[in-house]
């Protein structure tokens, strides 16, 4: 075996190709940018080198730079994980020529892949089921436009050389085919380089079911089951699961069969994915081939048993596959949530900034060997293979600008589709995230929905359930607002006891007056505003919220958990302050109270007026004032750019520009302060 090899990624990839390196006692080098010095893959591997700059063309996607540090630091072969150089057939080439092994197909079998168009071509040949449509050379676009015509709307056009759903254009009649077609190609030539598109028929409520395949160097192949990935937002993967519910064995097999057949028609190496669009009454079609190891492959994994990396580091070394098609088994059903640092109520904008806290449900990372068959009772040690997170972020670290926004994946193993949903879950529930918006409250609403939970799956559901995957925000309820409360008075206390001065009001001492405090609904768009008051008693504080009243004390507290009483009910939830916002995890939801503290300095309120922040992430564009700089209300100060649009900022009283606290080009993070505003 390879006694040491490079992880040419970064994030959740490279630790899950670690771990494995790790447990067959490999060696690992690890390359990353500056923005990654203190990255966990680094930390992770026994070397680390660094190679440029944040942006992946200035590190991760230089070829030469990562081939030099393999051969450098002795390095034998190179795993690109996914994404970055992992399908690209220049790299790969370029390994084999330098010595080095490319853990992955070879160059040839990436190539041909690599044009969807082209390898469409030689599944035609190979007798793979292909979607009605044109994918040949005539790009004309009148030629197109009576193809389209020909094939019958809605169709779907598609980049030849895209990925990531960029590009796909969905044409519904053909009067708007020449509009979809100028966009799909500007996309295209854009974010790849090539203008060619191909022609589908769009399916309506299909399926996405994709083939996880592996053959090895000695003309073996095998298929180890399906994954269905059918929900989608924009074409993109949110949640995958294993096995497709509903899959009938024989149709498994002919898809298997089916995969097998495309890998071995391009000369395949490796573990590779053959993408199936299939309609809701079981017939398929192939879409594309992924030439690296999947994203989702845990699930995969969860019902297999099997370690997927170890698979592709035996076969890269030339080894015969570990097991043929009549050894495979699979048990159980496993799910993969994607969790993102983005915000689901706001058009799933990325969010960036520092996850200050982090706490996850208890489960084995990377833990593949996952198979609860060995274990004696599944349920003997929670957790253990039945929980799994793959993750590259720690508490601490940020989500940047530069880098695909995923926190981790989230897996769980149960005997039934149903168990793993129960499991799934309560681990969401146990997920908390603070210093970024994620999309953990929405994947609960989405797993816990009816269409979801009965199976009835296909690209279009989210879509489709909009409103009932994003229901109007509830209220604030009492748990939630007594967690807050009590938290914000026992630190109250604690200070009070260390430094009897700092305890201004003495409000505390005098039983007969009400304290109020009045908290916002951070995540509601009008801010719903609750009003609680207080009264102090020797048992506790007495609760008002609305028409009703409680006693509420404190049972346990160590650090951000607590455990209080509301009257006779137990209560228990976490508690996080970030600056003005107090994070609440109780109640089944991740709550986000802005608190103004009414005895704080009277001058807050003004001083807040010139606090300027970032509506939204982005970058810095212009910065139009100086330092010192007297202004009038409405003068424009900076100019930020988010979303593709331009936003400018602009004083909001007259003042004099005091600070200013970024520069050009500088990338500012939601609610980030700006510059600060004296006003006059
Ligand atoms: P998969 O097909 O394995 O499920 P996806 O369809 O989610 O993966 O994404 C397609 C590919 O694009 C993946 O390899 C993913 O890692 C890659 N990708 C997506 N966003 C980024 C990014 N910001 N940087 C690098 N690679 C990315
Ligand atoms: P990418 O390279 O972006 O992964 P794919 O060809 O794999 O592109 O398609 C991505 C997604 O787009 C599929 O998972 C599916 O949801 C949708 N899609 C692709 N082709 C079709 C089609 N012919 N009809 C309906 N939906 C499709
Ligand atoms: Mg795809």
């Amino acid at each position: 075996m390879f006694a040491k090899i490079l992880i040419a990624n970064r994030g959740e990839i490279a630790c899950r190709v670690a771990a494995s390196a790790r447990r067959m006692g490999i060696k690992t080098v690890a390359v990353y940018s500056e923005a990654d010095a203190h990255a966990k893959h680094v930390a992770v591997c026994d070397e680390a080198v660094l190679i440029g700059a944040a942006p992946a063309k200035e590190s991760y996607l230089c070829a030469n730079k990562i081939i030099e540090v393999a051969k450098a630091t002795g390095a034998q072969a190179i795993h690109p994980g996914y994404g970055f150089l992992s399908e690209n057939a220049e790299f790969a080439q370029a390994c084999t020529e330098a010595g080095l092994v490319f853990i992955g197909p070879p160059a040839s079998a990436i190539r041909a892949m690599g044009s969807k168009s082209a390898a469409k071509t030689l599944m035609e040949k190979a007798m793979v089921p292909l979607v009605p449509g044109y994918h040949g050379d005539n790009q004309d676009p009148a030629f197109l436009q009576s193809e389209a015509d020909k094939i019958g709307y809605p169709v779907l056009l598609k980049a030849s050389a895209g990925g990531g759903g960029k590009g796909m254009r969905i044409v519904d009649k053909s009067a708007d085919f020449k509009a979809a077609l100028a966009s799909c190609q500007r996309e295209a030539v854009n974010s790849f380089g090539d203008d060619r598109v191909l022609i589908e028929k769009y399916l309506t409520q299909p399926r996405h079911i994709e083939i996880q395949v592996f053959a090895d160097t000695q003309g073996n192949a095998v298929y180890l089951f399906e994954r269905d990935c059918s929900v989608q937002r924009r074409h993109q993967k949110v949640v995958e699961e294993a096995p497709a519910p509903g899959m009938p064995p024989a149709r498994r097999q002919a898809m298997g069969d089916a995969a097998v057949a495309a890998a071995q028609a391009v000369g395949y190496v490796g573990a590779g994915t053959v993408e199936f669009i299939a309609n809701q009454d079981g017939s398929f079609y192939f879409m594309e081939m992924n030439t690296r190891l999947q994203v989702e492959h845990p699930v995969t994994e969860m019902i297999t048993g099997l370690d997927l990396v170890e698979w592709q580091l035996r076969v890269a070394y030339g080894e015969v596959l570990p097991k043929l098609q009549a050894e495979l088994d699979m048990r159980g059903h496993a799910i993969e949530v994607r969790i993102y640092a983005e915000n689901p109520e706001k058009g799933f904008l990325p969010s960036i900034g520092t996850l200050r806290h982090l706490r996850t449900p208890s489960a084995t990372e990377f833990s593949t060997v996952a198979m609860p068959s060995s274990h004696a009772g599944e349920g003997s040690n929670e957790g253990d293979g039945i929980v799994r997170i793959d993750s590259g972020i720690r508490r601490g670290d940020a989500i940047a600008p530069y880098y695909d926004p995923m926190i981790a994946k989230l897996i769980v193993w149960g005997k039934t589709r149903e168990q793993a949903l129960l499991r799934m879950s309560r681990a969401l529930s146990e997920y908390q995230v603070v210093g970024v918006a994620t999309n953990v409250a929405f994947l609960q609403r989405l797993i816990k929905s009816a269409p979801f939970a009965a199976a009835q799956l296909d690209t279009g559901l989210i879509e489709r359930h909009h409103a009932e995957l994003f229901p109007p925000q509830a209220t604030l309820s009492l748990p939630v607002l007594a967690l807050a409360t009590v938290s914000i008075l026992h630190a109250e206390q604690q200070v009070a006891a260390s430094d009897p001065w700092a305890a201004s009001s003495g409000w505390r001492m005098n039983s007969h007056l009400q304290r109020r405090f009045n908290f916002s609904d951070a995540q509601s768009d009008n801010g719903n505003a609750s009003d609680v008051l207080v009264t102090y008693r020797r048992e506790g504080w007495l609760l008002h919220y609305g028409d009703s009243a409680a006693l509420v004390s404190i049972d346990t507290q160590s650090d951000d958990d607590w455990i209080i009483k509301i009257g006779s009910a137990t209560i228990k939830g976490t508690v996080v302050r970030d600056e003005e916002s107090i994070h609440v995890f109780a109640d089944d939801r991740h709550a986000v109270l802005h608190y103004k503290d009414p005895l704080a300095h009277a001058n807050a309120a003004e001083a807040d007026a010139g606090r300027l922040t970032a509506p939204m992430p982005g970058k810095i564009i212009a910065v139009l004032v100086k330092q010192g700089a007297i202004v009038a209300k409405g003068t424009p100060l900076l100019i930020m750019e988010a979303m593709k649009m331009e936003h400018t900022i602009a004083a909001p009283t007259d003042g004099t520009v005091e600070q200013l606290l970024y520069a050009v080009g500088d990338q500012v993070a939601e609610g980030a302060q700006l510059l600060s505003l004296k006003s006059r």
